[in-house]
């Protein structure tokens, strides 16, 4: 385990395929480390004083002018805010095309036999306190998720997190905020190595 740059406001592990939502204040940083290597993370946000303003993954991909978010870029809302920026990223792979897993998608992609609650059910789980709801769940910032856009914009879905153990992303809030994070439980598709496992979430 990495040692936090300053004194930890909260520190905990995520077990696998299980989810995380507390609130930080602004000029707090969010450090998110793989323990064990090739596991996806799912983040949602939410500014604290009004939950109707969210990450938006489109207005983060335009305003920083890539789809590929790493150290110095900032994650902004639904009304163009920032809400996060990057200022530690150690793998520097992240997506902001591709969002969540989850039951229906499994269904459609696999069938509906092999399909399993996914990244979408966590977090409508994990925003449940706030009296937020599914449909309040926006598009994610997918961490340590390689989904290279291919020539001709092909999209390859089937890839691993290239993680190690621990790596880590820095993340330092810009506004008090609800954040969310999820260690994927995805095992059909290979983004967690068909294997799911724990993540740490920290704040300092
Ligand atoms: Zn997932």
């Amino acid at each position: 385990m990495t040692t936090l740059p300053g004194a930890a406001i909260r520190d905990e592990t995520v077990p696998a395929k299980g989810v995380t939502a507390f609130t930080v204040r602004r000029g707090e940083t969010v450090r998110v480390e793989d323990l064990e290597g090739r596991q996806a993370v799912d983040l949602i946000c939410y500014n604290l004083e009004n939950l109707d303003e969210k990450f938006w993954a489109a207005h983060t991909a335009k305003l920083n002018g890539t789809i590929y978010i790493t150290t110095g870029h900032v994650l902004y809302s639904d009304l163009a805010r920032p809400m996060m920026s990057v200022v530690e990223d150690t793998l520097g792979v992240n997506d902001v095309i591709c969002g969540s897993c989850s039951f229906e998608l499994d269904a459609v992609r696999y069938g509906e036999d092999k399909a399993a609650p996914g990244c979408m059910d966590l977090f409508a789980q994990g925003i449940a306190p706030w009296g937020l709801k599914r449909s309040d769940v926006p598009m994610c910032f997918n961490i340590f998720l390689d989904y290279p856009v291919q020539e001709h914009g092909r999209v390859v879905l089937d890839r691993d997190a290239g993680s190690k153990p621990g790596d880590h992303i820095d993340l330092r809030a810009e506004m008090d905020l609800l954040v969310v994070i999820t260690a994927c439980p995805q095992v059909i598709n290979p983004c967690n190595a068909h294997n799911p496992t724990p993540i740490r979430v920290a704040v300092y």
